[in-house]
């Protein structure tokens, strides 16, 4: 991460339209890019789409909305395992579109993280209206520092981060959750040292487009804002905690 300025804690680069112009854009600009995916079988070709683009991380997921789908190709996910450091989108969803489909998002997300215990990933976590269940399977199956738990878009209550804060847990916190009024007291209870920030591109837009991983060099600002922090002085610390974690990765 030589020269870098920001990381973008979790971005769906490869669900932009042009996809290694947005990572060469990042790249322009010192932004590093962790590139999560969704299903397996997109893992080597994203790998291929950003190889020479310095600063994206690739990231093999299984996104707990298509846990239910024949794209949650578990023996693939285990294959490709080795390959990466990286592991994200996964976790639980237990919104109502995706309600029906809880009881396989268990066993996928219990099975993803048995084979990840003790081999140092960093994972990005999904959990809307699933924190409890989420930190509940951390605990339990990846319990060790070792497994670098990241809490992506988290809307859970201030008592839930408390605990997720307690086991160990960072938050990559987006432009949505700095501009509104609830997230607002949830982030008062996040220290800082476990913050990082994220765009979720495309999901979230900047400035009436999908938001890009360059969105970040605003979402700090704003961050630092609401933080009352000196807007470089908190870039530098989101970019010392996002070296210390994704170091292990160069
Ligand atoms: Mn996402």
């Amino acid at each position: 991460m030589h020269n870098f300025v920001a990381m973008d804690a979790h971005c769906h680069l490869d669900l932009f339209k042009e996809p290694r112009a947005v990572a060469v854009r990042a790249e322009e600009r010192g932004v590093g890019v962790v590139a999560v995916t969704n299903i397996p079988r997109v893992f080597e070709k994203n790998r291929k789409i950003f190889s020479g683009v310095s600063g994206v991380l690739v990231g093999l997921g299984l996104h707990p909305e298509l846990a239910a789908t024949p794209e949650a190709d578990l023996s693939l996910f285990e294959t490709l395992l080795p390959r990466t450091v990286v592991v994200g989108e996964i976790g639980l969803d237990a919104r109502p579109q995706a309600y029906k489909s809880l009881d396989r998002q268990r066993d996928v997300f219990e099975q993803i993280l048995r084979a990840c215990k003790g081999r140092e990933k960093i994972l990005s976590l999904h959990s809307p209206r699933a924190v409890n269940e989420v930190l509940d399977s951390l605990e339990r199956y990846v319990p060790e520092e070792d497994t670098v738990k990241i809490l992506h878009w988290f809307t859970g209550t201030r008592a839930q981060a408390r605990r997720a804060v307690d086991l160990g847990c960072y938050f990559s916190v987006n432009a949505a959750m700095v501009n509104k009024g609830r997230d607002h007291a949830l982030l008062g209870s996040i220290p800082v040292e476990r913050m990082l920030v994220e765009t979720d591109g495309p999901f979230l837009a900047s400035r009436g487009k999908p938001a890009e991983p360059t969105a970040v060099l605003e979402t700090d600002f704003a961050l630092a804002q609401f933080l009352q922090w000196e807007k470089f002085a908190l870039r530098d610390q989101l970019l010392a905690t996002a070296n210390k974690i994704f170091a292990r990765c160069s």
